[in-house]
């Protein structure tokens, strides 16, 4: 057992404070990691705040995690010490049931173990996250992280990327293809990144006509405000797939008319409220409103190569650990450009 520092929050919606955590001594599948950067995902504030019930404190979140190796267990062959790493949201899952054996293990039947405000497979140790100094992960739910990324700009792809990423390839996005993105903030931004590189003619639904230069910046192609019904009616029919990013309340059935048949509008958030969905829109077309949650280790290796390839990051702010309220509280006002990250590395 090793006592590292970290920020927690010792009860609902408490500020972050320092906080001292022990981590395991990593055993012969394990992989130890020193924390470089961790961004700031917006499910950390609705965990840190509770809003999803269960919350276990006090709490170190973060689950876009990127370090280094400085030791590996004696059965570890695929990572040494010194290779730059990830870990996303989860650490651990049964291993055993048809989604885990398919690699799908964010889909595990008897619930994945979260990377922080979890237990682990004892069902007794809580699981603490990435705003932290080390972490110690098995390592068949590690990812390497292409060394051509910058660091900063590559933790956010942990989260943000993967749930964008995973329901662009579930629904076979190429070349040819028209995809939509409700939304521009942390996930929107990735889906316009992803969704262009793999192809698409990507459009950006918002309700800000500000964001509309940004948008394009980013690859969107066209930019279409949501609440103009005129430029709505004007895409009838228009979009293979929409990638929806919004949690707050939205009316989900102006968007389905915007689907071709056979397309899919897709949730990636949880709005608090329930949609209400006109069957006339789904009917008529043939249409599908589905979700998607993040994506399985060796689906976000694939997009972590991707990213590699094409050198795809998350647009960043980097904040100094200090700063992470007053990063909660802009958050809270979509004022960031696109996701926080932590800089860890002064060993906090
Ligand atoms: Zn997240
Ligand atoms: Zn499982």
């Amino acid at each position: 057992m090793k006592t590292i520092k970290a920020f927690a929050a010792k009860t609902a919606n408490a500020p972050l404070v320092p906080f001292e955590i022990t981590r395991r001594d990593a055993g012969p599948n394990d992989i130890q990691i020193k924390i470089d950067y961790c961004g700031i995902c917006h499910s950390d504030l609705h965990q840190v705040a509770d809003d999803w019930g269960g919350s276990i404190y006090p709490m170190v979140p973060g689950h876009e995690i990127i370090g280094r190796i400085v030791n590996v267990g004696k059965k570890v062959k695929k990572f040494k010490i010194g290779d730059s790493v990830g870990v996303g949201c989860f650490v651990d899952s049964c291993r055993k049931c048809v989604s885990c054996k398919q690699g799908l293990q964010q889909y595990c039947t008897e619930g994945f173990v979260g990377t922080y405000n979890s237990y682990e497979k004892d069902r007794v140790t809580v699981t603490y996250g990435g705003y932290s100094s080390e972490i110690v992960v098995d390592q068949n739910y590690v990812l390497k992280i292409p060394k051509n990324l910058n660091m900063a700009g590559a933790a956010p792809l942990l989260c943000a990327g993967i749930t964008t990423y995973s329901p662009l390839c579930h629904w076979k996005i190429k070349k040819g293809k028209k995809v939509g993105v409700i939304g521009l903030g942390g996930l929107g931004h990735m889906g316009i990144k992803l969704a262009r590189k793999m192809g698409a003619e990507v459009s950006l639904f918002t309700t800000s006509e500000s964001k509309a230069k940004d948008a394009k910046r980013l690859g969107a192609r066209r930019v279409i405000l949501s609440k103009d019904k005129n430029q709505m009616d004007a895409f009838k029919n228009e979009f293979d797939l929409i990638l929806d990013t919004v949690s707050g309340p939205h009316d989900l059935n102006p968007y389905i008319t915007t689907l071709k048949r056979d397309g899919t509008l897709v949730l990636l958030g949880l709005p608090e409220k329930n949609p209400e969905i006109e069957a006339f829109n789904l009917v008529l077309g043939r249409r599908s409103v589905a979700g998607s949650l993040i994506g399985g280790i060796r689906e976000t290796q694939e997009m972590l190569n991707f990213c590699g390839k094409h050198k795809i990051t998350s647009d960043v702010e980097v904040i100094k650990p200090d700063k992470i309220n007053q990063a909660y509280e802009r958050l809270k006002l979509s004022d960031v450009k696109y996701r926080f990250v932590i800089d860890l590395r002064d060993r906090l």
